[in-house]
């Protein structure tokens, strides 16, 4: 199995999209948990901005930040619901980053592009076009599927 195959890839807004490609941050918070069969995953980061916690720190960063292109590729370590439904955190994950009331996507061996591949997002899980996998793929050395 190629690093690439059936990869599909996840529409996150920025900060987080960055944060995760650029600056550790390895919990992507997200309503529903991921489907078991999924391993890895590309950081997709869409044209929004999110208000929450940390965009003031990062919206007047010099620090350049793609948007509406795939800027990432990740493992997914674990998917972790043990807060999802509690009003504070339940598990173990990283407070920094972990919400309460939410499923935790643990990431691993985040992979930042060093040329973020721009396409538009969409919701859920989706499958990027083959010539986008191409050019991720090309940055990181492998065939795409
Ligand atoms: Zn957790």
């Amino acid at each position: 199995m190629t690093y690439l195959t059936e990869v599909p890839a996840l529409t996150l807004k920025n900060p987080w999209a960055h944060l995760i490609a650029r600056r550790g941050k390895n919990i992507e918070n997200r309503s529903w948990m991921p489907p078991e069969s999924l391993t890895r995953v590309l950081i997709h980061a869409g044209k929004g901005w999110d208000d929450g916690p940390f965009a003031d720190e990062w919206r007047n960063s010099l620090e350049p930040i793609a948007t509406s292109a795939i800027v990432a590729v990740a493992d997914l370590a674990h998917a972790c619901n043990t807060s999802r439904h509690a009003d504070r955190l339940r598990c173990g994950c990283n407070p920094k980053w972990a919400q309460p009331g939410q499923c935790h996507w643990v990431l691993a061996d985040v992979r930042a592009l060093a040329e973020p591949v721009p396409c538009g997002g969409r919701q859920g899980l989706w499958r990027p076009a083959p010539d986008v996998m191409a050019r991720v793929a090309a940055q990181l050395g492998v065939v795409a599927r």
